[in-house]
């Protein structure tokens, strides 16, 4: 199947922009967000790991506004989410045990199942092929936004295709401002990378992008999963099963250089081509695993609390952008726990990956 990228000429609506409690949030204000997508329409909205712009799953012409929006290639295929175990029957042709059991200890939560879908499901919503991506989401707006509207909710991030996933209302309204009708605001999302992707609709369970809960924390309950060599490579096999991942994705404007290695030649290697870049009269950002203080045009410290780097990862891209930077130096960081869900997506951001043995 070919992709087409639906773009139409968007008449410009206005964004209506809902704040709203997270811990508690207001039933009058989730309402009238789920009336929005009753009529067919789009919300945006906060969960546990990126807000999500949200349409009736079910709906082949609300799913549509979803890729029409976002400039989504019409064959990557979105997740439903949904709120209650009981809705997965409906939207799946079998729950194998491995699923029951992944269920039970990681729903609510960030990750994704991907299924055989059921006859009530849209080709739109799965890119045209025949398996079904489902999470049920931990975030209690989600939730609440979910149980009102009554129908499972087709999510992906809410960001301009491409762009970095957006962790604060701002970004969305940044990026989708007059092309959506409402922005729930719950504030800042709390894991800030996206859910982990297994599928499970053939024999030998798969991580098709790793994430929110960790590869160690699925193997310990599964056991083995596969996990192609090159899943970080947009040229693999994978890029069938998993049809986003052979897209650039998560990028800031400015082009990211991710460099892996050793500290020290790593950090001489970032002065080299600072150096380098300056003389060409470009601003040039640093995201440093040490402490080293670089004459950069804005440094970020990476730290090495994963879960705090994680949260702030897609933000600090949209930072550069703010300050105009016109290349980005990163820093390889290991790839256990969540620091394989991060490498994921900085290498996928990445226009140039250099390895220093
Ligand atoms: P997003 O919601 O934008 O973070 O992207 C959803 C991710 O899940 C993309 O990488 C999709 O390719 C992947 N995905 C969604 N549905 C399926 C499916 N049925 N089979 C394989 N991958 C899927
Ligand atoms: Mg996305």
């Amino acid at each position: 199947m070919t992709a087409s990228i639906l773009i139409k000429n968007q008449v410009k609506m206005h964004t209506e922009i809902l704040k709203i409690n997270p811990k508690n949030p207001q039933l009058s204000k989730i309402r009238q967000a789920a009336k929005v997508i009753k009529s067919g329409n789009l919300v945006a909205f906060p969960t546990e790991t990126v807000y999500g712009l949200g349409a009736n799953a079910l709906d082949s012409r609300s799913v549509k506004k979803i890729f029409v929006a976002k400039g989504r290639p019409s064959d990557n295929p979105l997740i439903v989410h949904i709120s209650d175990i009981s809705d997965l029957k409906m939207l799946v042709d079998h729950i194998p045990n491995t699923a029951h059991k992944l269920i039970a200890k990681f729903w609510p939560g960030p990750l994704t199942l991907v299924l055989k879908k059921s006859k009530i499901v849209p080709k739109i919503t799965t890119g045209g092929i025949n398996t079904v991506a489902i999470r049920m989401p931990e975030n209690k707006i989600a939730q609440a936004l979910i149980r009102e509207t009554g129908v499972p909710i087709a999510a992906p991030s809410a960001n301009i295709s491409g762009r970095p996933s957006p962790t604060i209302a701002k970004h969305v309204f940044d990026d989708l401002g007059g092309k959506i009708n409402m922005i729930l605001d719950g504030g800042k999302t709390k894991i800030g990378i996206e859910s982990t992707v297994i599928d499970l609709s053939r024999k030998h369970p798969s991580l098709l992008r790793p994430g929110g809960i960790s590869l160690e924390q699925l193997q310990s309950l599964i056991g083995k999963i596969a996990l192609p060599s090159s899943i970080h490579e947009r040229k693999s096999k994978l890029i069938h099963r998993s049809p986003g991942m052979k897209y650039r994705h998560y990028s800031p404007n400015a082009k990211i250089i991710l460099i892996e290695g050793s500290k020290d030649k790593v950090k001489n290697k970032t002065l080299h081509l600072l150096a380098q870049f300056q003389k060409q009269g470009k601003k040039v950002g640093i995201m440093s695993i040490s402490n080293t203080k670089y004459k950069s045009d804005m440094t970020v410290f990476l730290g090495n609390k994963l879960d705090v780097l994680a949260a702030n990862l897609f933000n600090t891209f949209r930072e550069f952008d703010v300050k105009k930077i016109d290349v980005i130096l990163v820093h390889g960081i290991n790839r256990k726990g969540l620091g394989l869900g991060i490498m994921n997506r900085l290498e996928k951001a990445a226009y140039k990956k250099i390895k220093i043995d």
